[in-house]
């Protein structure tokens, strides 16, 4: 906070590691805009406030990505975007809504040397943050660019194997319609074989009939002839027994006439 003659940071090096170690969640600031340039605050994915100036430089480039830079409050406690501040008191030390000195420029008892040192120091401090952030910022282009090439290199992966799964499964599909073709092929062979095995033995089950009747004719036959001739050769027996009777009797009375006789 500010002391009562309105300095709160010894010097600009003070003031900048200040903004780092105190950037504000966006969703806690009223109107979520910076009121230097109006314009929105990125959300950032984690709003955790960087732990050095490193992270905090990463992380503003990739608000910057996103959409604007990243709001810090003041020792005043006023909230501006963290570049609108840095450029604002380029000009003049001062919080632009309250016109609190923020840090001093010069000390008590400071030589120009001294002056000079410092503004050469704070200089030389900000030169390296934007070497820093511009080092960041090609690392993170490269390691966009490594991603989408590789994104693409596994879209590429990707659509050639599909592509040859595609390719796979059609030819299975052949070999497997070929193999069905085959089946069913075979399958009606069988039943076409079966079919006329069933009409051939058909075939044979008449034939076979035909002849069992012609057999049962036959016999039919045989047995009547047989029983004509046993009914004949009856006949004959009885006849030739009656004649052998008649001759019995006839020779028995010729013997008795001729004993009557002699
Ligand atoms: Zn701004
Ligand atoms: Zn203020």
């Amino acid at each position: 906070m500010a002391d009562d003659d309105g300095v709160s940071l010894t010097d600009r090096v003070a003031f900048l590691d200040y903004l780092d170690n105190n950037v504000v969640d966006v969703l806690s600031v009223p109107g979520l805009r910076c009121d230097i340039c109006t314009i929105t605050y990125a959300v950032p994915p984690a709003a955790a406030p960087p732990s050095d100036i490193v992270d905090s430089a990463f992380h503003h480039d990739l608000q910057q990505e996103g959409g604007h830079e990243v709001p810090v409050h003041l020792p005043c406690t006023h909230i501006f975007g963290r570049d609108c501040i840095i450029t604002w008191t380029t000009e003049s030390p001062t919080c632009p809504m309250c016109r609190v000195v923020l840090y001093s420029t010069t000390r008590p008892g400071d030589t120009f040397g001294d002056i000079a040192r410092r503004r050469n120091r704070e200089s030389l401090r900000e030169l390296e943050q934007q070497r820093q952030r511009a080092a960041l910022h090609t690392a993170l282009r490269a390691h966009q660019a490594e991603f989408a090439a590789r994104q693409e290199e596994l879209m590429r992966e990707f659509e050639t194997r599909q592509i040859r799964e595609r390719q796979q499964f059609a030819t299975q599909f052949v070999h497997l319609e070929e193999a069905t073709r085959q089946d069913v092929a075979r399958a009606t062979d069988h039943m076409e074989r079966a079919i006329r095995q069933t009409y051939s033995m058909s075939g044979e089950l008449k034939v076979t009939r035909q002849e069992f009747e012609r057999v049962r004719i036959q016999n039919r036959d045989r047995f009547e002839e047989l029983e004509r001739r046993l009914t004949r050769e009856r006949l004959t027996g009885n006849i030739m027994r009656s004649l052998s009777a008649m001759v019995f009797a006839l020779a028995i009375l010729t013997t008795a006439l001729m004993l009557h006789r002699g």
